[in-house]
């Protein structure tokens, strides 16, 4: 067999894996996973629900919504929610020129929320809301590593909401816990993120977003973006037929009304492969605080040495413009008024260049480091600068 020569040739080190049922042509070559998984890179469904019921004791864990094909979405809440109502909608609110007449009489409190796993083949922001948490519970990360910044910083926020990961269906879809890292070369990274047509010929990016739904019979594998009805989260019908995915994270936020809210992606760029935050196509009296959040963020990041350089000059300058998508990110804007961004990480499988174009991987530690730093220094923003009804009251 073809499948079992090509397997056999140790092209890159890894542990086989069992495939998936419903998807029996993935090659064999591409199911392995990393040869060495550490410990705190926890990215499978089953091992988070294990870890949220056996670690969480401050949190509270909840189920917000089940994904269209019926799995539990978890999140877990940390201090005291938004009490009372406001008497309007947010567009109402923003119609009378005060978004407090919507937040309600605790207008001041400041609310997080953290997304991983949008896309299910994104890892990175999957195993870092879960360390998240683990620093949250007990002052540490999974590795034991303190985060004094981060805890202290957290404590400065009135409440938070973790959600490991939204997309369950595309997460459950991939049977790897941790792919193997193939140096420039993307292959895993590619099949199991934006899936291979049935004649073996990668989707990518952005033809994925071509096909919203996505049939699943056309391909061999559909990859961690769409749900199970093959819809790509990020661009769902949001004013229309809504996935349950997406009604579950519309409701958290009516009932949550956060501030900020982190989406934590795969996908940094290519010629500057490190950990990007994005412009949201949101209200334009969000520009300017969004530009203090990018720079903030990213200031944080080159200083701990998980940017390109470590002069925030270079890497927190002004983000450029032009690149603001309506996504999921703009349809929680407007719901409710949060400033929610999508943040880009390199990806554990492969490496891409810095501006000279050198080769620049990215060890799992300083993936999980800059997801750390990236909420570390987010809170910090929200509890130095205030939330949504200081940003742009009136
Ligand atoms: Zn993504």
């Amino acid at each position: 067999m073809l499948a079992g020569f090509v397997f056999a040739l140790p092209i890159f080190a890894g542990k086989p894996v069992p495939g998936n049922p419903d998807f029996p042509d993935i090659p064999n070559d591409l199911l392995q996973n990393a040869d060495e998984i550490p410990a705190f890179w926890v990215s499978e469904v089953d091992a988070i629900a294990s870890f949220l019921k056996e670690k969480v004791k401050r949190g509270r864990v909840m189920e917000i919504g089940r994904t269209a094909g019926g799995r539990p979405i978890l999140a877990v809440a940390y201090g005291e929610p938004r009490k009372g109502r406001g008497t309007t909608t947010f567009s109402g609110a923003i119609g009378f020129f005060d978004v407090r007449a919507y937040l309600g009489p605790d207008h001041a409190k400041k609310v997080f929320v953290g997304l991983g796993g949008v896309h299910g083949g994104e890892f990175e922001g999957i195993v870092g809301v879960v360390n998240f948490i683990s620093v949250l519970e007990t002052g540490r990360d999974l590795r034991g590593r303190e985060w004094p910044e981060l805890t202290a910083a957290a404590a400065r926020i009135d409440r938070i909401v973790l959600v490991p990961v939204v997309n369950i269906d595309g997460r459950v879809r991939i049977p790897l816990r941790m792919e193997p890292f193939a140096g420039t070369d993307n292959r895993y990274h590619q099949y199991f993120n934006t899936g291979t047509w049935k004649n073996g010929r990668p989707i990518g990016w952005p033809t994925i977003k071509e096909f919203i739904p996505l049939e699943f019979s056309r391909t061999q594998f559909p990859g961690g973006y769409p749900n199970d009805a093959g819809v790509n989260l990020m661009h769902d019908d949001f004013l229309g037929a809504r996935q349950p995915e997406t009604q579950a994270l519309l409701d958290l936020m009516s009932r949550e009304k956060p501030d900020l809210l982190f989406n934590m992606h795969t996908g940094a760029p290519p010629e500057n492969y490190y950990m990007r935050m994005h412009r949201p196509a949101a209200e334009l009296r969000l520009d300017a605080v969004y530009e203090e959040l990018y720079r903030t963020v990213h200031t944080a990041l080159a200083l701990a040495g998980l940017q390109g350089t470590k002069d925030p000059a270079i890497e927190a300058a002004k983000p450029k413009r032009g690149n603001a998508l309506v996504n999921l990110d703009a349809a929680l804007n407007m719901h409710c008024g949060v400033l929610s961004v999508v943040i880009e990480s390199p990806s554990h499988s492969f490496a891409g260049r810095n501006r000279q174009g050198e080769v620049v991987p990215h060890s799992a530690d300083m993936l999980l480091d800059a997801q750390l730093v990236a909420y570390q220094s987010g809170l910090g923003f929200l509890a130095d600068n205030g939330g949504r009804a200081k940003w742009a009251p009136k």
